[in-house]
């Protein structure tokens, strides 16, 4: 499947369009050096002074998972390239998307579950960029991705822009879940941002017996 997918890639860097020397990714090595790399807390996922467990929001604040890992903040390319996954149909990105975040998992946790889109939105999109994005990372970490344990329950409003009271009466029992999971699980996302949604998952996990939460997304960027 994979290679099926990169042999359809272009022969063109999707970045710069110089020509691709090898095509293990859709953009070039020297766009590939340039990818922006910070150092970040463990816990929050946002920019830290240097790689920290727990930075002084997290102390003060502690978020409802356990751990972030992303890929990068919601700028260049990151930001180009996951406009273009989801809203150009640009499906063939996934398994190079799913590749620069699973580069930064050393232990993946044996079950992943996508972030549930409602279904009404799912056909108005066509897809759910974070299912997609979590089969492919399942398969590339060698791992499991339940996709149907979660469900979004109602069309919540988009949560960009809207206050915290109201992001928070937004969200309440939005999701539910079916099943059973074990102690250990990881949510899949493309953009966290408030963490306001994974949040509300982590409630609902938690009170379902799971012990421990990772988040793996492509970005991870502070609110306005
Ligand atoms: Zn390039
Ligand atoms: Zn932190």
């Amino acid at each position: 499947m994979f290679r099926t997918i990169l042999r359809a890639l272009p022969l063109r860097c999707q970045l710069c369009h110089h020509t691709l020397e090898n095509r293990r990714y859709p953009w070039c090595e020297s766009c590939h050096e340039s990818f922006p790399r910070v150092p970040r807390c463990l816990h929050c996922g946002l920019p830290a002074p240097y790689v920290t467990e727990s930075c002084g929001r997290c102390l003060n604040n502690p978020p409802a998972w356990d751990r972030l890992i992303c890929v990068g903040g919601y700028t260049f390319p990151y930001d180009k390239l996951l406009h273009r996954f989801k809203y150009q149909g640009q499906y063939w990105l996934a398994p190079a998307l799913a590749t620069l975040l699973a580069q930064e998992i050393d232990d993946p946790a044996a079950v992943i579950l996508p972030v549930p889109m409602h279904w009404r939105r799912r056909i108005a999109r066509g897809f759910n960029h974070s299912t997609v994005l979590a089969n492919e990372l399942a398969k590339q970490l060698g791992v499991q991705c339940e996709s149907k344990v979660l469900k979004r329950n109602r069309a919540t409003r988009q949560q960009q822009g809207l206050s915290r009271q109201f992001r928070l009466s937004n969200l309440r029992e939005a999701f539910t879940m079916t099943g059973s999971l074990p102690e250990r699980v990881a949510l899949v996302d493309d953009v966290v941002t408030t963490g306001t949604t994974i949040a509300e998952i982590c409630r609902l996990l938690r009170t379902r017996g799971v012990k421990h939460i990772d988040i793996y997304c492509l970005c991870r960027t502070p609110p306005k």
